[in-house]
């Protein structure tokens, strides 16, 4: 079957234009900037990341009171490490990830990085500590030089072109039509996907973030431009905590931990290897996916596609 609205595609026939469709409604960058709804305790204190530990302790979150979106959801993060976070459409990924940057509260439990509560801190020391990278790259109309240095004002030109040379994006804004100069976003000139993404990404490099949100939907790309793509990547998440909704299937066999969300809950959590082990959904979708079997066994299939 085709149905599979799982992200592991790539390399596989199992991605879905649907799922794509909605990864780009998700504009967690636009709410990202937004005025926050949520109030802040006076005496917050701001965030001080060492490590950049996240500790998600018995959370549970729901849009609306009588649904709960997220439901009991524990994982401890360490601090450097990547987890990958996979599952159907609906499961609640991006909204673990909403809750980590406080686009909303909890309603229950706590997340905290290293050790302190997020609810606890200033929303801006929140977001200064937190990096988000999406395909579906925000950029806004103004110079590629502002773009990358949108978050990092104080930022020199070296800096950003430092930054550029790392996300492998250099070399195509040399090559624009006045180079680092050139307006981009909306009415400014046209960029393909991949250069929009690795502009974000240089973006994200300057801004040195301890902890990092991809959301890495794959993007009709070249092979040479999706190994820029992941190059970049690899130099971002080196050394950050990164929290990542995974497409790619490199990322989500290679994350030291891989979170499989199931109508809001955490199903199975483990290695690759521990979780081929278990023998359960991401087992049997991965041996979809790499051909093993050619279907996936009937008891999974409302799991995988609900
Ligand atoms: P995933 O990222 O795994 O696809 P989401 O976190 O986007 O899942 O969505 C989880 C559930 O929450 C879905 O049922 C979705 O319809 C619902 N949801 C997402 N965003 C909102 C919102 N802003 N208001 C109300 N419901 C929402």
């Amino acid at each position: 079957t085709q149905r599979f609205i799982w992200p592991m595609a790539q390399f596989g026939q199992i991605i879905n234009m649907y799922q794509r469709a909605r990864a780009s409604a998700e504009r967690i960058f636009g709410l990202m900037d937004e005025p926050s709804r949520l109030a802040q305790d006076p005496d917050a204190e701001e965030l001080a990341v060492s490590e950049g530990r996240v500790e998600y302790d018995d959370v549970n979150f729901g849009y609306d009171e009588n649904e709960r979106t997220v439901k009991d959801v524990s994982f401890d993060v360490d601090g450097g490490e990547t987890v990958a976070l996979v599952g159907p459409t609906g499961a609640g990924k991006s909204t673990v990830l909403k809750l980590l940057l406080r686009m909303y509260d909890v309603d229950d439990g706590e997340i905290r990085i290293d050790g302190q509560n997020i609810g606890d801190v200033t929303l801006s020391s929140l977001r200064r500590s937190i990096g988000y990278v999406s395909q579906d790259s925000y950029l806004f109309y103004g110079t590629v030089k502002e773009n990358i240095a949108y978050g990092s004002f104080d930022a020199s030109d070296e800096e950003i072109v430092e930054a550029a040379k790392a996300a492998e994006a250099h070399e195509f804004i040399e090559n624009l039509p006045e180079g680092y100069e050139t307006m981009a976003g909306e009415r400014g000139v046209k960029l393909s996907g991949g250069q929009r993404q690795r502009i974000t990404i240089a973006r994200a490099i300057l801004k040195d973030p301890a902890i990092l949100v991809l959301d890495e939907a794959t993007s009709d790309v070249d092979t040479e431009t999706e190994m820029l793509i992941q190059r970049s990547l690899d130099r971002l998440t080196a050394d950050r905590t990164t929290f990542s909704i995974a497409h790619r299937l490199s990322t989500i066999k290679d994350a030291d931990q891989i979170v499989v969300l199931e109508d809001g809950q955490v199903k199975e959590h483990g290695t690759h290897d521990e979780l081929l082990e278990l023998g359960e959904l991401y087992a049997n979708l991965w041996a979809v996916q790499a051909g093993e079997i050619d279907e996936l066994p009937e008891e999974f299939v409302e799991r995988a596609t609900r």
